[in-house]
Order: structure tokens, then C-alpha cells, then sequence
């Protein structure tokens, strides 16, 4: 079995399989996918239950109960300082994955449960007579009996008949290395303190939902940030809309110059903070419903979640189960 792409969709799919005995090969360049940007918030107990399976299995894989604080409350609460807009959601569950900290372990994760790695970038899937499909790459081709597309924002150019509610955005953050150098800001103290800022109501999911309509590209942004590694993640921009293309990167110092401004909105001391600019394709659904569905014989998709790192570890075992028992 080959599964094209390396970020959260294609990685614990790998394992799922391989944890059932599955023979895996998963081929994917080196380098960036959106799962390493992500802030990989986890709201309620489910979620946090399946992470903690995944981690009985596989050790640590990131995951770690966290705090939500949210900002933009009805007045008196919203002129208050954070640690007061933090009371309301202070005994809400929630816990967060650390993409820096599931970036190393996977590599060790998949390595144990001897999943192959095959470093290049997928060009062309071709159907064999005799069945199965051959992966045209940048390197070698790769020759499988079933494929499973999980390759994040590039899934439609590899498969271009995929379902029509299938879409990606880019999407944009300021991403600090570490805490030292950023200014004294008490939302700042909230990202070192392990915690998450999100917007009480958070803009890109209603964006993305509707983006359908739109006659150009258009861009929201969503004032938070995250602990990411030992640093973190500031704010995010979402441009949505035709005519985007996951080869083709918008201008980063438009990007980034948005992204200061809409961070200012929350507090100007965000807005200066000596972040690099980065910015990667996700893809989405309009529907909010994952394609998690065969394309073609022997042929699967993986994609397009809403809430990722909530819903892809349990419809990754649901695939699995379905793969190897079909
Ligand atoms: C700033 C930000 C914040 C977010 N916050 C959250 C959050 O709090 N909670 C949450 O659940 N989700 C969040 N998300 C969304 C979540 O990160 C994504 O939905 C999820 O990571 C997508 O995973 P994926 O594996 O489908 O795609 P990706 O992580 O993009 O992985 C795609 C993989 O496919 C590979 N690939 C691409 N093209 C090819 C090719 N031609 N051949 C071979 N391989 C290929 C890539 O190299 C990569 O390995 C956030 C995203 C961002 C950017």
C-alpha cells in the first residue's frame, strides 16, 4: 500500500495501517506541509482520549492537556486584561499536539513499525493493467497495489476529477523560534504559559465555508497564537477563493504586512513581534465533511479536514480497518 503525503493525514494513516499488519510505503518530499504550522488545538475530551491511545501505542507523539483563552468577549470582559478573559473557558477541556514535538516523533513512530519512506514528490498516478497503479515522481517510480492521496493542498493536481466541495486556502503565521526576544505582552505570557488565543469567535471556518462565492481571492485574519516547539505561532491570515494554485506561493510580504495589521487589532505589541513570516496551502471542504473515499479502484483519498487533529486520528483507523479488510 503507498500513501502519498507525509503530514498528519498521510502519517497516521501509515501507522494505522501498519499497526494492523498492513505493508506501508508512504512517498513524500522533504519539507513543508500546513500539520507543521498548525496550532494543533484540540477542544473536548474525545480527541484528547484518542491522542492518548495513539501515544499508549506509539509513545510521545505531542500531545498535552493545554488551556483555551479567548479573546473578543462582550464589553466589560473584553477590556479586561487576558488572564481575565481566560476565566470563562478556565474549566472548558482542552489540549493541544505540538507539531514540533509530532514532527520528531513520527519519523521514529513509523521507522518502528518498519513503514518505508520514499523521498519524492508524486507527478503523475497511472493505473496498471494488471492492476494496482504506478507513481510517476521526481525520482524513481513507485509501484503499488493501492494508494491512499493524502497529499494536502496538492491532491486535485494529482487528481483532478476530486470531489468539487474539495478546496485549500493558504494560510499565514509569524513563527517565533522562541520567547526570548518577543516584548512583554500578558498574550504573549499566555503562548509561553502552554496556553492557545483563539478569537471567542474565530473567522476562517465561516471564510472557508463560503468562499465558494467569491469572484476573487479574498483574506480574513484570525488574531491568536500557540506555543509551537520552544517558541510560537502568531495570528493566522486565511486567503481564500478561485484561481489559487498550491505551486504558486501569494506575495509573503503582502501576506505578512496583513497579518501584522490584523494582530495590532488584538495588541500592538504582537504586531512588532520579530517573527519570520511563513505561510503553506491546507486544504478544506466546503461542507465541513473529509473526503475519505475511493476514487477509482484501488485508488483512495485522505483530505480536506475541518478540525484535522480532532477527526483524523479516529477516521484514520476507520480507513485502515476498511483498506485492509476490502
Ligand atoms: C496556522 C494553522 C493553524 C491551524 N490550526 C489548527 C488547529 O488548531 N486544529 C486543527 O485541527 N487543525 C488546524 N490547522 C489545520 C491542520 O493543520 C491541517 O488541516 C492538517 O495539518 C492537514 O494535514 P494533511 O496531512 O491533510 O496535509 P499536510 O500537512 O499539508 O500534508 C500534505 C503532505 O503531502 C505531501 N505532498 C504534497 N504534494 C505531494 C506530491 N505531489 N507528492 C507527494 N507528496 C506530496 C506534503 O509534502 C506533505 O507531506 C491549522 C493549520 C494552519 C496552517
Amino acid at each position: 500500500m503507498a500513501v502519498v503525503g507525509a503530514g498528519l493525514a498521510g502519517s497516521l494513516l501509515a501507522l494505522a495501517l501498519a499497526r494492523r499488519g498492513g505493508s506501508v510505503v508512504i512517498v513524500a518530499p522533504e519539507g513543508q506541509a500546513a500539520t507543521a504550522l498548525s496550532y494543533g488545538a484540540l477542544p473536548g475530551r474525545r480527541p484528547a482520549g484518542h491522542w492518548r491511545e495513539w501515544q499508549r501505542h506509539h509513545g510521545v507523539l505531542g500531545w498535552r492537556p493545554s488551556r483555551l483563552v479567548c479573546h473578543g468577549w462582550p464589553q466589560p470582559l473584553a477590556a479586561g486584561p487576558p488572564w481575565l478573559q481566560a476565566l470563562p473557558t478556565a474549566l472548558m477541556p482542552f489540549s493541544r499536539v505540538d507539531p514540533v514535538l509530532l514532527a520528531q516523533a513520527l519519523p521514529r513512530c513509523l521507522a518502528a513499525l518498519a513503514v518505508r519512506r520514499v523521498s519524492a514528490t508524486v507527478t503523475a498516478l497511472e493505473p496498471l493493467a494488471a492492476g494496482g497503479w504506478r507513481l510517476n515522481t521526481d525520482h524513481a517510480p513507485v509501484v503499488a497495489e493501492r494508494v491512499v492521496l493524502a497529499a494536502g493542498a496538492s491532491c486535485r493536481d494529482l487528481w483532478p476529477e476530486l470531489p468539487l466541495q474539495w478546496r485549500f486556502s493558504w494560510a499565514g503565521v509569524l513563527a517565533l523560534a522562541d520567547w526570548q526576544g518577543s516584548a512583554t505582552s500578558a498574550w504573549l505570557d499566555q503562548g509561553r504559559r502552554g496556553r492557545i488565543v483563539l478569537p471567542r469567535r474565530l473567522r476562517r471556518p465561516a471564510f472557508e465555508a463560503s468562499s465558494a462565492h467569491l469572484r476573487a481571492p479574498e483574506w480574513i485574519v484570525d488574531p491568536g497564537l500557540a506555543p509551537w516547539g520552544s517558541g510560537g505561532l502568531l495570528g493566522q491570515i486565511t486567503l481564500a477563493g478561485p484561481g489559487l494554485d498550491p505551486a504558486r506561493p501569494p506575495d509573503p510580504m503582502e501576506m505578512e504586512e496583513r497579518l501584522r495589521q490584523g494582530l495590532g487589532t488584538l495588541d500592538p505589541q504582537l504586531a512588532e513581534q520579530p517573527g519570520q513570516y511563513r505561510q503553506v496551502a491546507v486544504p478544506f471542504c466546503l461542507d465541513g465533511r473529509p473526503i475519505t473515499a475511493s476514487l477509482a479502484p484501488d485508488l483512495w483519498a485522505f483530505s480536506g479536514f475541518s478540525g484535522a487533529f480532532a477527526t483524523v486520528p479516529p477516521l484514520a483507523e476507520q480507513l485502515a480497518a476498511v483498506l485492509l479488510n476490502s
